[in-house]
């Protein structure tokens, strides 16, 4: 998160081999890295079981689509065994793929299943039905798909370890190596195209919700969390508030020093907030010159003084070739909010307090905070 938060702000770069780390280090924990904020965590938990029972039904899907051929295959040539083996796992599947249908929990893991469909398989092999190890590529090629998790690895290489001495043994060695080789390129340019499609869909999601200017999150984000943040308020108790930040005199500072300083200012003030908030706190350009910074699980006395720091930070930043530039900062807590569009007017309306007690200075939606003067401030670059 940390990473991922210097990189929002420096726009830096990762390298193709920091990419496929962190995929790798996301597969193995089943989870998003912008997905650890706390307020997707209820919504997340919930899709994230939901993907996981539908990931459960295609792996069973696949394994249906090769075990029945090889049932009819085993009933038409009477194997006996392997008919009767492949039969009570098709049994086993189909139950699991109704039972998950219905929403209800299956009772066999999928890795387990996974395992016992491999082992039908070089069972077929050993006992003579050499051509039964062509049915082990769509199971290759489908594990990365499925399993996006340390347990694709550890099938991948204990099939591959099982696999070895039949294949060795049942096939000459040149045709022994070939269908190792070609196997575990199966393997591997699957989970290459597995890691392609999750890079690509994280960048349409990245763009989604970031800011091109500062590479901080947007507003459609900003929404998205302050959402979650309600529901955890009116759900569990959880309190956040929210830090409505707007730079002063803006317009004036455009006109004196041109549009593109202005930008750079912008990004500047970007820099000095998101170095003093928490992680898990979020950072979203609201619209122009304004920020909002959502805290979570701090209340509105806390905030305030988060508030203040932040405010005496930009100003003695001196962003401005000049001087100081200055924010005012209206404060909400999500306690007093009925909606989000309430909870945004309770934060524009102490911003409105702070801006009409002089500017340079931090309101809460209950009343003032610091102890600024309240006579209008002229700031020192004009
Ligand atoms: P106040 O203290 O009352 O906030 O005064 P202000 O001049 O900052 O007033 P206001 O917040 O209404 O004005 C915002 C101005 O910011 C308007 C617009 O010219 C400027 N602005 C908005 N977005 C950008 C931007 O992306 N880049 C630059 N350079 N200027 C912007
Ligand atoms: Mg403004
Ligand atoms: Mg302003």
């Amino acid at each position: 998160m940390v990473v991922q938060m210097e990189n929002r702000i420096t726009g830096t770069r990762l390298s193709t081999w920091q990419k496929l780390r962190r995929h790798f280090r996301e597969a193995f924990s089943e989870q998003f890295e912008y997905h650890r904020h706390d307020g997707e965590l209820t919504a997340d938990g919930r899709a994230g079981r939901k993907r996981g029972r539908d990931a459960y039904r295609y792996i069973l899907l696949l394994l249906v689509a090769v075990l029945a051929p090889m049932f009819i295959h085993d009933l038409y040539t009477g194997q006996a065994l392997l008919s009767v083996i492949s039969f009570v796992l098709l049994t086993i599947l189909l139950a699991n793929i109704w039972l998950l249908r219905g929403d209800r929990q299956a009772f066999l893991s999928p890795t387990l299943l996974l395992v016992l469909a491999i082992s039908l398989i070089l069972l077929a092999v050993a006992l003579g039905q050499r051509y039964s190890i062509y049915w082990m590529y769509p199971l290759l090629a489908g594990l990365p798909v499925l399993l996006r998790s340390r347990r694709s690895l550890v099938i991948g290489l204990a099939s591959g370890a099982l696999a070895l001495p039949i294949v060795l043994t049942r096939f000459d060695t040149s045709s022994a190596v070939m269908l190792g080789f070609s196997m575990m390129v199966t393997w591997l340019v699957s989970a290459w195209l597995v890691f392609a499609v999750t890079e690509q869909s994280r960048r349409l999601k990245d763009m989604a919700i970031t800011d091109p200017l500062t590479g901080v999150y947007n507003r459609r984000y900003l929404e998205e969390q302050a959402r979650g943040a309600i529901d955890s308020w009116q759900r569990y108790r959880h309190t956040s508030t929210m830090l409505l930040v707007d730079v002063d005199f803006f317009k004036r500072i455009n006109d004196r020093y041109g549009h593109n300083m202005g930008d750079v200012a912008i990004k500047q003030l970007v820099q000095v907030i998101s170095g003093r908030i928490r992680a898990v706190d979020t950072l979203c350009r609201f619209g122009g010159e304004e920020f909002v910074v959502l805290l979570r699980e701090t209340g509105i006395d806390s905030a305030a003084r988060i508030a203040e720091e932040l405010r005496r930070l930009v100003e003695s930043a001196k962003i401005l070739p000049e001087g100081s530039m200055t924010i005012s900062i209206g404060v909400a807590e999500v306690i007093a909010a009925e909606n989000l569009e309430h909870w945004f007017k309770l934060a524009d309306s102490a911003l409105y307090m702070a801006k009409r007690n002089g500017r340079n200075r931090v309101e809460a939606a209950r009343g003032v905070v610091d102890r600024a003067p309240v006579a209008k401030t002229v700031p020192d670059w004009r």
